[in-house]
């Protein structure tokens, strides 16, 4: 039995709001990932089904990778087609947020959805979600935007209405915001909702292989190329840092999304319980954190490269060079272990 966790008077606010409006528009966090794709897509195909006119706005495209979701190509990003999107924020009677906590995550959406004087609703699992919401589901402890989805379906009783389609959106974001059940997966409800689902014929191998193990061969060997070249331990920090300067990103012809995954590989190593990986995009560094146990990466990634997340798993930017950005990094380990020598190694040992 799935225990509801949402308080029933929130339940009950979604559904009066629900009840009085027609066109609802549905938005996600930039660059998203399969959790907020997953989320909002299936979201949005309940409400379509429950007689709305939703739709899904992200703030910009969202990664190849996702292409095979259903419905996918109902997305309206603002950078592809900014008409469409501010039309449709602009008409929204309800506007739900899902899978981000701060308005400067959706970008130029921000301030659409702001000016907007229609309710909000927000979904999510990220820390200190702002308080711009009219009705907040957080859960920080959640596995997923996308599991949120599943229990607030499940406590208005429209779990009916969640058929294939929405299934495999649910099920994506579940998997890829745990690893395939591999972490943020302690909650036994979370594989009773996954059963639920799959009871819906959403073909489980298929969508494993599409949302988690396909990757092409340049990014593969990118990948092989960081981990082999690239991955520095620091034994006396327990952390690991990966860095691709442009000309690399270029000499393996980077797509969007090539480099997913790369981030969590050094965790594997006993004795590593963090990991950094930074990339040299056009406009700024991209800097992805991931941690095991306590050690809190968000507040890393909040202070020193103007993002944020979960514990275990965040992200940000920094605006500068890449040297900068490394040299960033070997200030804070000065600055989380005074008086313990950085020296960095390139991953010739078993341990560390
Ligand atoms: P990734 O490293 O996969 O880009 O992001 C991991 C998690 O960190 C995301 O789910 C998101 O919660 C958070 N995150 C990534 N980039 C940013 C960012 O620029 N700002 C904030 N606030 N969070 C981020
Ligand atoms: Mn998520």
């Amino acid at each position: 039995m799935i225990q509801p966790i949402i308080d029933s008077r929130v339940i009950d606010k979604v559904q009066h709001l629900l009840n009085g409006v027609k066109s609802i528009a549905i938005t996600c966090h930039l660059s998203p990932d399969g959790d907020a794709i997953g989320s909002t897509l299936a979201l949005c195909h309940v409400l379509r089904r429950l007689g709305k006119d939703a739709n899904v706005v992200t703030p910009d495209m969202m990664p190849r990778s996702l292409l095979f979701l259903p419905d996918v190509r109902s997305v309206i990003s603002f950078t592809q087609q900014e008409a469409r999107a501010r039309k449709i924020i602009e008409a929204a009677q309800l506007i739900f947020c899902l899978d981000f906590n701060a308005l400067h995550r959706i970008d130029k959406l921000g301030q659409l959805v702001m000016a907007n004087p229609c309710p909000r609703v927000l979904i999510d699992h990220h820390v200190d979600p702002e308080p711009m919401f009219d009705v907040m589901i957080s859960f920080p402890d959640a596995s997923s935007t996308c599991e949120l989805v599943y229990r607030v379906l499940m406590q208005m009783q429209l779990l009916k209405l969640v058929d294939r389609w929405a299934a495999q959106c649910l099920l994506t974001g579940m998997m890829t915001d745990t690893g395939n059940f591999a972490y943020n997966c302690e909650d036994p409800d979370l594989y009773e909702i996954q059963a639920s689902l799959m009871r819906r014929k959403v073909g489980r191998q298929w969508l494993y292989n599409m949302a988690m193990n396909t990757f092409s061969a340049d990014s593969m060997r990118l990948q092989g190329y960081a981990m082999d070249q690239k991955m520095k331990l620091y034994p006396e920090q327990h952390a690991s840092l990966i860095v691709l300067t442009a000309d690399e990103l270029k000499r393996y012809n980077y797509k969007r999304g090539d480099s997913e995954g790369l981030v969590n590989k050094p965790l594997a190593i006993p004795g590593v319980e963090w990991s950094v990986f930074m990339r040299e995009d056009p406009e700024y560094v991209k800097v992805s954190c991931r941690s095991v146990g306590d050690f809190a990466v968000n507040d890393i990634c909040t202070k020193y490269f103007n993002g944020g997340g979960h514990v275990n798993a965040a992200g940000g930017e920094f605006y500068g060079t890449l040297d900068q950005a490394v040299a960033t990094f070997e200030q804070l380990l000065l600055e989380l272990f005074p008086n313990v020598p950085v020296n960095n190694e390139t991953a010739t040992n078993n341990e560390i």
